[in-house]
C-alpha cells in the first residue's frame, strides 16, 4: 500500500495534519507545498462536496500523471442552525477574505450573543473528495452534532475548534488533543470513508 502516493489539496495546516495523523501510516502523504504546486483555487460552488471537488480538479492537471497518485480534498465547515446553516460553506472566510480565526471566531460569538445554549446547536461537516488515476471522481461526507460555546475554551486544534462543544465528550475541540479529536471528527468520520473506498478499489 505504501507505494501509493496522496496529495492533499489544502493550504491549511491544521488539517494537513489530521489527514497526515490518519492516512500517513499507510501512505506516502504529501501537501501541495511538498510537490512544488502552488494553485490560486477559486471556491465557487454551492455545497461543500462542490468545493471539495474544485480542489481537486484544480489541482489534478498540475501533478505528472503517476498511476500510484490519488489526489485528496477536504472542504469543511461549521453549520450553526440557528444561523440558517451559517457559516457553512463560507466557514473559512466568515469575518472577510483575509479573516484570521481569530476574527471569524469573534464574529461568530457577536452573532449569537443572545442566543442561550440549548439553541447553540451546530453541526461540522467535512467533505472529502479524491480523484484516482483512472479519473474517477468520488465524495463522501461526516458530521458531528456540538454546540456553540459561550467563550472560547481549550488552546488545541485550529479556526472554530475553541467554540465547538461537542454533544458525546461535552467538551470543545480543543479541549481535545490531536489523537483525541483524530478519533471522532468530522474529518475522521469522512477520512475513514474515504480509506475504505480505496482500500476497496484497489483490493488492498
Ligand atoms: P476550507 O479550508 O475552505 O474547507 O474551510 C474550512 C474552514 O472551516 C476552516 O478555515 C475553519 O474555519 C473551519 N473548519 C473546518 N474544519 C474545522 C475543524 O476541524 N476545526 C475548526 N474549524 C474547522
Amino acid at each position: 500500500m505504501d507505494n501509493f502516493k496522496i496529495i492533499v489539496a489544502t493550504g491549511n495546516k491544521g488539517k494537513a495534519n489530521e489527514i497526515n495523523d490518519l492516512f500517513g501510516e499507510k501512505f506516502n502523504v504529501m501537501t501541495m507545498k511538498e510537490v512544488g504546486i502552488d494553485a490560486d483555487i477559486i471556491e465557487d460552488g454551492k455545497t461543500f462536496e462542490d468545493n471539495a471537488l474544485i480542489k481537486v480538479r484544480t489541482i489534478r492537471p498540475l501533478i505528472p500523471d503517476d498511476a500510484h497518485t490519488i489526489i485528496l480534498s477536504d472542504d469543511s465547515g461549521l453549520c450553526v442552525d440557528a444561523l440558517k446553516g451559517g457559516p457553512g460553506i463560507f466557514s473559512a472566510r466568515y469575518a472577510g477574505e483575509e479573516a484570521t480565526f481569530e476574527d471569524n471566531n469573534n464574529k461568530l460569538l457577536k452573532a449569537m450573543k443572545d442566543i442561550p445554549l440549548p439553541q447553540r446547536t451546530a453541526q461540522f461537516v467535512s467533505c472529502i473528495a479524491l480523484i484516482f488515476p483512472d479519473g474517477e471522481e468520488w465524495t463522501c461526507r461526516g458530521t458531528v452534532r456540538g454546540r456553540i460555546a459561550l467563550k472560547e475554551i481549550g488552546n488545541n486544534g485550529f479556526g472554530y475548534d475553541p467554540l465547538f462543544i461537542e454533544d458525546k465528550t461535552g467538551l470543545t475541540y480543543a479541549q481535545l488533543n490531536i489523537n483525541e479529536k483524530d478519533n471522532i471528527s468530522h474529518r475522521a468520520i469522512a477520512l475513514k470513508k474515504a480509506y475504505r473506498k480505496i482500500k476497496t478499489k484497489y483490493n488492498i
